[in-house]
């Protein structure tokens, strides 16, 4: 690395040292010119003093004398004195004896030692004898060139300065030479050796310049080297660093390369699995659907003949029979129910795997539909089991839901526990929870094992291996039943214990429609004789204080007080019987079906009236006020036991198939209606038009002109858009009601149906004169 001199260190040093040195050498110089001007100026007066001291005793001699000669030989020598410029004696009459002069030196620096001196100057010396000193003989004048003496001075000042000059150059070469060699070079060498080194690549420590050790530029050399191994070490770490990190990266890529590929392996065989098991669900799905249309394919044809069978054998039962003959067909009667019943089973559970099912939402009273389904069931309760409703006075008097699914819940669990409890209670409670209804059934029969708890929800699967042989059944009940809970959003759970009875509770999401409602309040004080833990008790403890009444439960030793009491309910005939003698209050018997007094018997016990367990709210509250407000009450016909219904209506049966034709025939002639029959739409409108009728059954799928069609025609004309048409199907496909609704249909009865829901459907449609 170069350096320009001008820049250099050594160079500034001297430059400045120099300038200083001058500085101070001109002022010194100039001093001592001052100093040397001042003697000087001093001694032209001391030496023309002196000259005038040596000559003044002649020259006063010789104006005494006034020896003219004398004074022109004094003069003269006095002249040679270089700085006199003229010599005069004069006397003291002022008569000039002797002057000499000459002229002043010429030279060109004259003007310098003028301005410094004086041009000339002037000294008068005044004569008289030393013995005599006050008698002035004359006097002798001098005039003197004070370039004599300047000319001298000039010479000297000016030596002065050069010489100072000369010095001051000399001391800064000198100088400049000194910190060249004492701070430049080796500064230069220290930067010429920082300048080849790379603490990136190798360090090696710059040498010292020798000599300088100690001084500043070997403490600098010390501590830059120290600076460059902190550096050299500082980013050798950090290459190792930047090694490891790029060692680390490349590792990580590698992972992540060879995760990547794992993944997209794993990825592809997803993909695949995925491709397969889609394929898998259509399949299945495909599957489903195709076992669902079988089976309800199935159905219909089953259910045609079978709509035939049950409906024959109902017909003869209903006719003159031996009683073995009238045995047996109940037995085929009943065993062609099972199947019906069986078969629906199969149905709706296809309905669930295809994913069929559909809801409905609509309000319902679901404590009465629930003692209805107890009512109907109660013929199924073993001698020595008390089968009770206790239906929770809050209950919503309407809730929203599907009663038909609903009621299927409550028979299926309700028939089980009937099924499998020989002695003891079934009770099904009711009861509201803070998102809807809690149904629970609970049994003190045989229970199911723990370990069978889980498995009976399956479908075909029973708690053990006699069941079947034992109590019958196909396993199909529950599976049903916990799916119908799931499908409305609920749940059913099981509590059991094998030997001691089961308790299931079905928690459905049923909002209220409309809430509790209440009976109104009736008098009196009543008593019920009856055991303690039994249902009956606790029922009349629900109700009896909530419509008013002044209630209390006596044993069965206790005798009633005859006067305090309004009314006495007994649940024992026999003790009933004997209490009458000596009680004369109304009495209420509430016992199973076969333990009733017979009607003769019980016209003698009056006031008296029977109802059957389970008790309905409303049976129980009619009849508490028919027996306890007699005069109020109008009916003497027990509210539980409407009158048969018939109707004179002229209904017209289109049906292809004979034996079906028979028995909706049947059916309709026993309920009272004239029946005329045509075999397919074609027929039926002909008749139509010939004749009026107040109703059409009608058959869906026959030859020539099926229901659909034929209802679609009838309704074209205007006469017949109010006739009431109701679609006779066997095909329980969910959207059958649907398609009969589109075609025209007014309802909707399944093949194979029970006279009880004919006569509902024709106490629905047809006008009311028609009843007789
Ligand atoms: P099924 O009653 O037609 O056999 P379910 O699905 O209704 O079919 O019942 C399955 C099984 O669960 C029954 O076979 C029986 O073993 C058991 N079970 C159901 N309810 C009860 C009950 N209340 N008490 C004892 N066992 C029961």
């Amino acid at each position: 690395m170069d350096i320009s001199l001008t820049h250099r260190l050594s160079y500034k040093q001297a430059r400045l040292t120099v300038l200083v040195a001058f500085i101070l050498g001109t002022l010194l110089s100039l001093i001592q010119v001052g100093l040397d001007y001042a003697s000087e100026d001093a001694s032209i007066d001391r030496e023309i003093q002196s000259l005038l001291e040596i000559s003044h005793n002649p020259a006063a001699r010789i104006s005494y004398n006034i020896d003219a000669e004398l004074a022109q030989e004094l003069v003269l020598g006095l002249l040679r004195s270089p700085a006199v410029m003229r010599a005069e004696i004069i006397d003291n009459s002022g008569l000039v004896l002797a002057s000499v002069d000459r002229p002043p030196v010429q030279s060109r620096y004259r003007v310098f030692s003028d301005f410094m001196f004086g041009e000339r100057r002037q000294f008068e010396d005044p004569l008289f004898v030393s013995h005599a000193p006050e008698e002035s003989l004359g006097i002798l004048r001098l005039e003197v060139d004070t370039y004599a003496f300047g000319s001298h001075f000039l010479r000297r000042a000016l030596l002065t300065m050069l010489t100072g000059f000369a010095r001051s150059l000399m001391l800064s070469l000198i100088l400049l030479v000194l910190f060249y060699a004492m701070l430049t070079k080796p500064l230069v060498g220290v930067i010429r050796a920082l300048s080849d080194r790379d603490p990136r690549r190798d360090f090696s420590p710059v040498p010292c310049p020798p000599g300088h050790e100690r001084d500043e530029v070997g403490t600098l050399v010390a501590v830059t080297n120290q600076q460059l191994a902190n550096t050299h070490q500082e980013i050798s770490q950090r290459r190792e660093a930047e090694d490891r990190l790029t060692q680390y990266l490349s590792e990580l890529e590698n992972i992540v390369s060879a995760r990547t590929a794992e993944l997209k392996a794993t990825n592809a065989r997803l993909t695949h699995s995925n491709q397969e098991l889609e394929h898998a669900r259509s399949t299945a799905l495909e599957m489903a659907q195709a076992r669902a249309a079988f089976l309800a394919n199935m159905s219909h044809e089953i259910r045609t003949p079978l709509n035939g069978l049950l409906g024959m054998l109902a017909l003869s039962l209903d006719g003159p029979l031996g009683s073995e003959q009238r045995q047996q067909l109940s037995i085929a009667h009943d065993s062609g129910k099972v199947l019906v019943d069986l078969l629906n089973d199969i149905l709706d559970l296809s309905k669930f795997e295809a994913g069929q099912l559909e809801l409905e939402r609509i309000p319902f009273d679901l404590g009465s539909l629930v003692e209805e389904t107890a009512s109907l069931l109660s013929q199924n309760t073993a001698p020595q089991v008390e089968l009770t409703c206790l239906i929770d006075p809050r209950l919503p008097a309407l809730v929203l839901g599907d009663p038909t699914r609903v009621r299927q819940i409550v028979s299926n669990l309700l028939s089980n526990a009937l099924k499998f409890t020989r002695f003891g209670r079934v009770d099904l409670r009711v009861s509201p929870t803070p998102g809807g209804v809690q149904i629970q059934v609970s049994d003190t029969g045989i229970g199911i094992p723990e370990e069978a708890q889980a498995r009976i929800f399956q479908p075909f699967i029973q708690a053990g291996a006699g069941i079947t042989r034992q109590f019958g059944g196909t396993g199909l009940g529950l599976a049903l039943t916990r799916r119908l809970c799931e499908a409305m959003d609920g749940q059913l759970e099981l509590s059991s214990q094998e030997g001691f009875g089961s308790q299931f509770s079905a928690t459905l999401p049923l909002p209220t429609h409309a809430p509790a409602s209440r009976l109104p309040p009736l008098p009196g004080r009543i008593a019920a004789i009856c055991q303690a833990g039994s249902g009956l008790a606790e029922l009349l403890d629900n109700w009896l204080p909530n419509w008013g009444l002044d209630y209390q439960r006596l044993d069965e030793g206790t005798p009633p007080q005859d006067q305090q009491l309004d009314l006495l309910i007994c649940a024992n005939p026999e003790h009933l019987l004997q209490l009458r003698q000596r009680f004369s209050r109304p009495m209420l018997l509430v016992s199973a079906y076969g333990t009733f007094i017979a009607s003769e018997q019980a016209a003698n016990l009056v006031p008296f009236e029977q109802l059957a367990r389970p008790l309905s709210r409303t049976a129980l509250h009619q009849t508490l006020q028919r027996l306890l407000t007699p005069h109020l009450t109008t009916s003497t016909e027990p509210a539980d036991k409407p009158a048969p219904r018939t109707h004179q209506a002229r209904v017209l049966l289109v049906e292809d198939n004979q034996v079906n034709q028979m028995v909706a025939k049947g059916m309709l002639t026993k309920l009272g209606c004239e029946v005329a029959v045509t075999a397919h739409g074609g027929e039926a409108i002909a008749y139509l038009e010939k004749h009026t009728v107040e109703l059409v059954l009608m058959d869906c799928n026959m030859p020539v002109m099926d229901g659909y069609e034929a209802t679609r025609r009838i309704r074209q004309r205007e006469q017949w858009a109010d006739l009431p048409i109701i679609a006779l199907t066997a095909n329980a496909l969910p959207d059958e009601r649907e398609r009969c609704q589109a075609a025209g249909m007014n309802d909707y009865l399944a093949k194979p149906f029970r006279r009880e829901d004919l006569a509902a459907l024709l106490d629905n449609w047809l006008p009311l004169t028609t009843v007789r």
